[in-house]
Parts: structure tokens; C-alpha cells; sequence
């Protein structure tokens, strides 16, 4: 026999027992950015490696370590996208959407980095965001994370995760406080991993972001980025904090969320569930001011978020929030006899016509009545239409409720609409 192939690891197939959680999800997404005016933007899921380095940074974890990086065929750069916002802000720039103008702008779509696979953490995965462009106030920052917070609340999860915000001032304010955090640093060298170390000298910030416990616990008393905040960032952070709770959307103010990337200015809020173990953050963002002017555009304000769908799907069946639609039909189609079958497609097809939103699944391999309604009964269905020579003659339609215990009954092929009308939902 000839040897299998598999998938590569930390990329996972989305098979039909939970296709249908990931569509509704997917669903309730487009349906709240559209209640907030959002249009959507798809970008190609490659790109030259020069956006993404340019735009996340150098010395990140992500183009340290995660990229997917290849040479095409002529000898160009290339990297599967890592995240999104480069791609929106290369295009909005390529295309003139962004400079002087306000864009509200959402995607959603399949994610590659080179990380070790483990619950929550994969190497294809995907990503839902939103992108606000050419708004500076606290505003529109406050309206990302309300269309976030509207996010919980259509999915049944806002008791389950919590927002933290922190700011993170101007790029001149933050190199004051670089100064500040290096010298804290310094003396604890000892205690920091390789990364850390390393990170101390080239971008100190990140080992605020860091994952490892220890490096944590040494960063106990650390000097605070909201203690070195410029006074414009400092009254944008107060005024969002004040927008905030005006709206009713409780935040704990985290003084290490600095943020995986280097494009953020200003604030950054991440949502984070004690439900899904290390890999708690479900959606992340933030403002990133500089980053169209340093991919080449002229300078224009922006705030966004990106949220893990995996972590979100996730959560949501830890929680059992989410009905797990396995049933695949609703109206099951039989068929008893060669005059029976052409007819039986012609009445499937009749309800398809009729009747909105009908899923009608016809069987297809012959076989007695008892074993059409095996499979009937299996794909969930929750009446069958059991069409022989009788009823192809007379232009007639047999009913057989298979949940409720109700009778089975016959009616004109006419009034097929009205007798299946209570078996949709
Ligand atoms: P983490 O701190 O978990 O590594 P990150 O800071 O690298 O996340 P972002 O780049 O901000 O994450 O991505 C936004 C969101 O995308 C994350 O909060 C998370 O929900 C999701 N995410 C990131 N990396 C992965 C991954 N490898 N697999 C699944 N989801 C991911
Ligand atoms: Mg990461």
C-alpha cells in the first residue's frame, strides 16, 4: 500500500463536525463590523519578506524565529503573512486609501508562523481584525475596543474575558523610558534567560512581553511606561480610560502589555480568558501611528486589533456557549422504485425553489425504505418526504416526521410548501 501523507504539523484541517461552529462564527463577526460600518479588505497571503521586517521588527519573535520565508522562483524574498495590519497598510498605501481620508476596514483569513504547535498556538491559523485609519482621538480607540467588547456579547462569552489596556506613549517618550528599563535590567541580568539578555541591549521592551515565568517574576517592580508617558499620550490614555467606563466597559490597567510587535504607539489592549491555560489571549491591538509613514505613505493615524479565531473557537466549545450544529439537513428525500426516482429530485428541487433556507439532502444509492430512513435519521433531519410509484402518480408527497412522534401524512405535490414550512427553522 502505498504510504499516507499527512498534513504539516501545527496546520489543521477543518472538518465538517466543526465547519459549522467556524461558520457561525464567522457569520456573527461580519454581521457586528457591519453594525460599526466596517468594509472588508482580502490581501494576498504572500508578501515580500521586506513589508513584514520593515513593519513588525527586526529584532520581534516573529522575524526572529516564526516567518515563513522562501525564495521564489526568481530569486525574490517572499513570506507567507504572519499577521495582517502590513498587508492592510502596504495596500491602503498601494492603492491610496489611507492619507487624508477615514477608513474603517476589517479581514479575516488564514495566518502562518513557525512556532512549536500546542492548544491555542498553531502554525497556520487565523486572524479576524479590524483596522481604523485617519482618526488620532481616544474615539475611535474607544470604538475598536467597544465593537471588541460587542464581539463577547454576540458570542455568550463576556463574562470570560478581561480587558487590559496600557499606553505606551510617543517613540521620544519611550526611549526615555528605554533608558530607565535597561539600567532596571542591568542589574538583574543574572536573572534573565538568553533572549532576555539579549533583547536587553537591542529592544528592551520585549522582555516585558516575555513568556517565561522566571523572567516575569524578575521583572517584579520594573519602572513603568505610564510613569514616562509624554503629556499628549498621557491625556489620550486618561480620556480613553474615562470613555471607557462613560461606556460601561470594565479594564485593568496592565503596566507591562507592551505588545509582541513593534509598530504600536500609544495605546495597546490585549482580551485575555483564564479558560484556554498560557495561551490566554484571544484578541489583541492597538494604536500604531507611525507605521503607514514608515511603509512609505504619508504620516495618518491608526488603531486596530487582530483576534486569534482558533482561540475564539476554542473557547467557545470549552465553554459549550456554541450549539454544535451536526445535523447536515433538514428535509431528507427518499425515493422507492425507478418512477419514483425522477420524480423525487423534481420534488427536492420544488422545495429548494419554495422554501427559504431548506436544507434538502435527496438520497442517492437505492436501497430499501428502511435503510433510506437510517440515513435520514443520521443526518439529522427532522422530517422525510417518502416519494414511491403512488405518490409520483397522483403528484402527491408522503410526510414522515422523524423527531416528534408525529403521524406521517400525505399532501398535493401544491401545498408542499406550507407541510414542510414548520420543519425549518
Ligand atoms: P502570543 O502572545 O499568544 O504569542 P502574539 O502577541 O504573538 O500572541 P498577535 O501577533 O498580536 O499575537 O496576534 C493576535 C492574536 O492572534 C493573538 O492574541 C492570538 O489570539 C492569535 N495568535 C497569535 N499567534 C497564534 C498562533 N500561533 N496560533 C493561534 N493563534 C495565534
Ligand atoms: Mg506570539
Amino acid at each position: 500500500m502505498a504510504k499516507t501523507i499527512q498534513a504539516i504539523r501545527g496546520m489543521n484541517d477543518c472538518l465538517p463536525e466543526v465547519s459549522g461552529i467556524w461558520q457561525q462564527v464567522e457569520s456573527t463577526l461580519r454581521s457586528v463590523v457591519a453594525s460599526y460600518g466596517y468594509q472588508e479588505i482580502r490581501t494576498p497571503v504572500v508578501e515580500s519578506t521586506d513589508l513584514f521586517k520593515r513593519s513588525i521588527g527586526e529584532v520581534t519573535d516573529i522575524v526572529e524565529k516564526e516567518m515563513y520565508t522562501f525564495e521564489d522562483r526568481n530569486g525574490d524574498s517572499l513570506t507567507l503573512r504572519p499577521e495582517g495590519t502590513a498587508s492592510c497598510v502596504r495596500a491602503g498605501n498601494e492603492h491610496g486609501l489611507l492619507y487624508n481620508q477615514h477608513q474603517r476596514l476589517w479581514y479575516m483569513g488564514p495566518m502562518f508562523r513557525h512556532e512549536r504547535p500546542q492548544k491555542g498556538r498553531y502554525r497556520q491559523f487565523h486572524q479576524f481584525g479590524v483596522e481604523a485609519y485617519g482618526l488620532d482621538g481616544p474615539d475611535i480607540d474607544l470604538e475598536v475596543i467597544l465593537l471588541s467588547a460587542r464581539l463577547w456579547k454576540a458570542f455568550g462569552i463576556a463574562d470570560h474575558v478581561k480587558l487590559q489596556i496600557n499606553s505606551l506613549g510617543s517613540n521620544e517618550a519611550r526611549q526615555a523610558y528605554r533608558e530607565a528599563l535597561i539600567e532596571f535590567l542591568t542589574a538583574r541580568a543574572d536573572q534573565l534567560d538568553e533572549d532576555s539578555r539579549r533583547r536587553m541591549e537591542t529592544n528592551p521592551l520585549r522582555v516585558l512581553d516575555s513568556k517565561n515565568p522566571e523572567v516575569q517574576a524578575a521583572l517584579e517592580g520594573a519602572p513603568s511606561l505610564i510613569d514616562h508617558l509624554d503629556s499628549e499620550s498621557e491625556q489620550h490614555f486618561s480620556q480613553l480610560c474615562e470613555r471607557l467606563s462613560q461606556a460601561g466597559i470594565e479594564y485593568e490597567i496592565n503596566p507591562r502589555l507592551v505588545r509582541g510587535l513593534d509598530y504600536y504607539n500609544r495605546t495597546v489592549f490585549e482580551w485575555v480568558t483564564d479558560s484556554l491555560g498560557s495561551q490566554g489571549t484571544v484578541c489583541a491591538g492597538g494604536r500604531y501611528d507611525g507605521l503607514v509613514e514608515q511603509l512609505g505613505g504619508k504620516s495618518t493615524p491608526a488603531v486596530g486589533f487582530a483576534m486569534g479565531m482558533e482561540r475564539l473557537v476554542l473557547l467557545l466549545t470549552t465553554l459549550n456557549a456554541e450549539e454544535q450544529g451536526t445535523s447536515s439537513a433538514d428535509i431528507f428525500v427518499t425515493a422507492l422504485g425507478e418512477d419514483a426516482a425522477s420524480y423525487a429530485v423534481t420534488v427536492a428541487e420544488q422545495v429548494r425553489d419554495t422554501v427559504a433556507g431548506a436544507r434538502v439532502m435527496m438520497h442517492c444509492g437505492g436501497g430499501n425504505l428502511k435503510k433510506q430512513l437510517k440515513r435520514a435519521d443520521k443526518t439529522g433531519a427532522r422530517v422525510a418526504l417518502l416519494l414511491g410509484s403512488d405518490e409520483a402518480q397522483n403528484q402527491q408527497v408522503t410526510i414522515k416526521p422523524l423527531r416528534d412522534g408525529q403521524e406521517q401524512s400525505t399532501v398535493a405535490l401544491a401545498s408542499l410548501e406550507t407541510a414542510v414550512a414548520p420543519f425549518i427553522d
